[in-house]
């Protein structure tokens, strides 16, 4: 699916086809499974005949509905006039309800707490995983409960694996910058499969401590860092750990819109979960994430976030595959840690108006430019000697912005941001209004990706989380399960009961 994936112009296509495929798949899935009209919702906990042997556990990471339209609205954008919106797979899912995200401290949890949540149904403070509030008590999470009962566990991810959401499924820290101690959980965990970023501080904060790569292996962990050792794995391989060979961002993987012809995607790490785990008589247990929906949202980059929904959409489907030639023993379930970035479909200057077509034009991330593009600019031209005009038809190549066709009032900020990103680190002013107008990060990119998503007709809030409910999808066995509106610590009992284990 490389080839085909890397060709932007097919996206509207392969999106129907796949639409086409679902509606094929939803129809032989038996009818027990199928239908939510008298959806019980939170109160029906009681497994009915069945067990669900195989489990997905999709996470996207700062994915709710805003995330989730505008990459249904630009595929729509990108085939067709057409008004009639076209649906990303996991959005026709049988099944679906609303979770609430707040944690045991504010009504915007970050991914740890959030994590702790889904991952082990307990409410926890920002910052801390798998422990109680006082971080004296640990709490075992729904893998650790499934792999006692026999199944294989996977855990993907397209950021580092030792990041807050993975690390919610094995580790137990006071802290989620504890990337070390995290990392050594890792290797200490037993999980059979482990896919995606790399592992972030893998030799401690300082770098002097035991490479915790060395130690997975040492625990009996097959390490791939290469996409042809990677394709090589085959049943019967044991542990594996497979890091990307390219890495981007502090060690993930790099956005969808950023990866190259050929380079493994979050659909080829899933599709290897499958050839790897399902030997197993007593089934598996895999969370999926797509990690950098909530990286690009948080530096306000509707192209970055919206292709990376895509990719985690095209994971979903490889489940789906799966599900369709294991009907009765397969559970599928999406959902998001939080929202991020405050992001909506409408901006004041477009009104009623969306012109997502435009989103389409780009072709690199915020973060790609910032390497590709704006940190060698930046080292090599003297600030006395540094114009706007030098970077315009990298923007226009990168983002599609034309330069020319802007507004005098979108010049000038473009010309403010420039000279911010021009001035070094010390010299950038940290006043609120620096930080509400690009939170921290490159001035210029931010200035750039916001005047594209406002043409676009897509605005933002935040450089953070908020606090509004996520969507979750459900399909397979005991999908019933998940309808209604509930918090996000019920999806921990959920899952618990549509496995029948008995925490
Ligand atoms: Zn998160």
């Amino acid at each position: 699916m490389t080839e085909q994936s890397k060709n932007r112009k097919s996206i509207p296509a392969r999106t129907k086809g796949a639409v086409c495929a679902l509606l094929v798949l939803l129809a032989a899935v038996p009818a027990y499974a199928k239908g939510s009209a008298d959806a019980p919702g939170q109160n029906t906990q009681t497994a009915a005949a069945g067990q669900a042997k195989y489990v997905f556990v999709f996470i996207g990471d700062g994915m709710a509905m805003p995330q989730i339209s505008a990459a249904e609205v630009f595929a729509t954008a990108r085939s067709s006039k057409d008004i009639n919106v076209t649906r990303l797979g996991f959005t026709q899912f049988p099944v679906s309800g609303l979770t609430t995200t707040y944690d045991a401290g504010t009504f915007i949890t970050d991914s740890a707490s959030a994590g702790t949540a889904l991952a082990t149904g307990n409410k926890t403070l920002s910052g801390v995983i798998n422990m109680d509030p006082g971080k004296t008590k640990a709490f075992k999470t729904i893998a650790e409960y499934a792999r006692e009962a026999g199944m294989k566990i996977g855990v993907i991810s397209t950021v580092t694996l030792n990041h807050a959401t993975p690390a919610s499924f094995y580790a137990k820290v006071p802290s989620r910058s504890d990337y070390y101690d995290i990392a050594v959980q890792l290797a200490g965990s037993g999980f059979d499969y482990f896919a995606g970023g790399a592992l972030n501080q893998p030799k401690g904060k300082n770098g002097d401590q035991p490479d915790a790569v060395e130690l997975a292996k040492a625990r009996g962990y097959t390490y791939v860092n290469s996409r042809e050792a990677f394709n090589a794995l085959r049943p019967g391989a044991g542990k594996v750990l497979a890091i990307n060979a390219v890495l981007q961002d502090d060690g993930a993987m790099p956005y969808e819109i950023d990866r190259g012809p050929g380079d493994l995607s979050l659909a080829d790490y899933t599709r290897k979960g499958i050839e790897l785990l399902s030997d197993n008589p007593k089934g598996f247990f895999m969370m999926i994430e797509g990690g950098k929906v909530d990286w690009a949202c948080h530096a306000n980059d509707a192209g970055a976030s919206i292709h990376d929904v895509l990719a985690f959409d095209e994971a979903v489907r490889a489940a789906l595959g799966f599900a369709q030639a294991h009907p009765g023993e397969t559970l599928i379930v999406i959902t998001g840690d939080h929202e991020t970035g405050g992001m909506t479909l409408g901006f004041a200057g477009t009104q009623y108006d969306t012109f997502f077509d435009k989103v389409a034009l780009q072709k690199k991330s915020f973060i790609a430019f910032n390497d590709d593009i704006l940190g060698p600019y930046k080292r090599d031209t003297p600030l006395a000697r540094a114009r706007l005009s030098d970077l315009v038809p990298a923007i226009k190549d990168a983002f599609g912005l034309d330069y020319s066709s802007l507004s005098s009032f979108q010049k000038e900020q473009l010309e403010f941001a420039f000279q911010r990103s021009m001035g070094n680190e010390i010299e950038r002013p940290v006043a609120e209004d620096q930080f509400l107008l690009y939170g921290g990060y490159e001035p210029l990119t931010v200035k750039i990706t916001q005047i594209m998503n406002q043409t676009a007709g897509i605005g933002w809030t935040s450089y953070a989380h908020t606090g509004v409910p996520v969507p979750t999808f459900a399909l397979g066995v005991h999908q019933e399960l998940f309808g209604g509106y509930y918090d996000n610590t019920d999806i921990f009992r959920k899952l618990a009961s549509a496995m029948n284990l008995a925490p």
